[in-house]
């Protein structure tokens, strides 16, 4: 059976299961911020909550493979630990960017205030202003009110600070409780960051355990903890403050420019690819390296004029052989060999280096030619 186009919304059905909606919650070790992809599997649109600048090769990656149209980049508040991916996702697919009104952010296309819906596809999140860690909070909440993204508001067994940027514990406690927690007792609670690793929560839970909050703690409790718990100031809001007032758009547009030598795409896979077609058009400027076995690459399924042929096994040793000057492409029966070949160059230091996406099947499916190439088709 042929493999799903890589566009195929049916990818995106298998992925999101028995239920009509997909959530992916990703993950940056750096700043412990959570990213949530939220997709309706039905149309395919998916809105995107608190995407990371660093991260932005793997976002745009998950979305492509699993071709979600992306409605919104949606930023829970304006960050201080790390900086948005919004503009960068803004600029890749032209979805909205949507914030906090209050937060008089730049390059703000959906500006969010209380009771708004967001919809994508069917299925939609409600705004939900929780102020207390800045004055322009969202919680996010799902349709279906199964599941809300809180953002710094509310974490799991804690919450965000509330000593700087606007932050006001009796505020943020009025938040919770008052407004979180009046969500249905199973309402899923998905924070903007742990550095534990939990992952979710609810609101029985929260108001159960919360180490803040929870059980009969009132709001002298909480904010006598909030105004003693002198926190170390945090180490990249000079960096992301000012960042995130502009949504995360750079001030100088080269500091987001790509390899600079192809139109190289990340898998979610973490690896550099190209499209065969970009690759057919411009193989004078590359060094094309065959990895398969001798008797594939002079067999029936033929190979591409002018690669040079190193097989897998031997590209450790024969690294020297690669011409230094020129960008490579590594290619594979399926991409999948010189996936791990693309990864071998990279160990190796070499930094214009992509794999052929989906290999010489995926070449000859673009009608593209194949040297020596044959199929026995009369
Ligand atoms: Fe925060």
């Amino acid at each position: 059976m042929a493999a799903p186009s890589p566009r195929s919304p049916f990818l995106l059905r298998a992925a999101a299961g028995a239920g009509d909606l997909l959530l992916r919650q990703c993950f940056d070790a750096d700043t412990g911020t959570y990213t949530y992809l939220l997709a309706d599997a039905a149309s395919a649109q998916g809105v995107l909550i608190d995407p990371v600048f660093s991260q932005h090769g793997r976002d745009l990656a998950l979305i492509r493979e699993l071709g979600i149209t992306l409605v919104a980049t949606l930023d829970t508040h304006v960050h201080a630990d790390h900086v948005s991916g919004a503009w960068l996702l803004h600029r890749a697919t032209g979805c909205a960017i949507g914030l906090a009104a209050r937060a008089g952010a730049e390059n703000v296309t959906l500006p969010l205030v209380e009771g708004d819906r967001v919809p994508f596809g069917g299925r939609y999140v409600a705004v939900l202003a929780t102020p207390g860690h800045t004055d322009g909070c969202l919680t996010l909440v799902l349709d279906d009110q199964s599941a809300a993204f809180t953002g710094d508001a509310l974490l799991i067994r804690g919450c965000g600070r509330c000593d700087f940027q606007q932050g006001d514990a009796r505020t943020l406690y009025r938040s919770i409780t008052s407004r979180i927690f009046q969500l249905p007792e199973a309402c899923q609670l998905y924070p903007g960051h742990d550095y534990s690793g939990r992952t979710v929560s609810s609101v029985a839970e929260e108001k159960a355990f919360n180490a803040r909050l929870g059980g009969s703690a009132n709001e002298l409790d909480f904010v006598g903890y909030m105004e003693n718990m002198r926190l170390p100031h945090p180490g990249r809001i000079a960096e992301a403050l000012p960042a995130n007032l502009r949504c995360g758009r750079p001030l100088q547009e080269a500091d987001t420019a790509a390899d600079g030598w192809g139109p190289v795409q990340r898998s979610y896979a973490g690896l550099p690819e190209l499209e065969p077609t970009w690759v057919a058009d411009h193989r004078q400027a590359l060094t094309l390296v065959d990895v398969r076995g001798v008797e594939e690459f002079k067999g029936p399924d033929g190979h591409l004029a002018g690669s040079l042929f190193i097989p897998l096994p031997e590209l450790q040793e024969r690294l020297a052989e690669i011409p230094p000057e020129r960008p490579v492409v590594l290619l594979c029966h399926s991409g999948s060999r010189s996936a791990l070949a693309t990864q071998v160059l990279i160990k190796a230091g070499r930094e214009q280096v992509a794999n052929l996406r989906g290999g010489l099947r995926a070449w000859e499916a673009e009608g593209l030619a194949l040297e020596g190439a044959d199929r026995g088709v009369e």
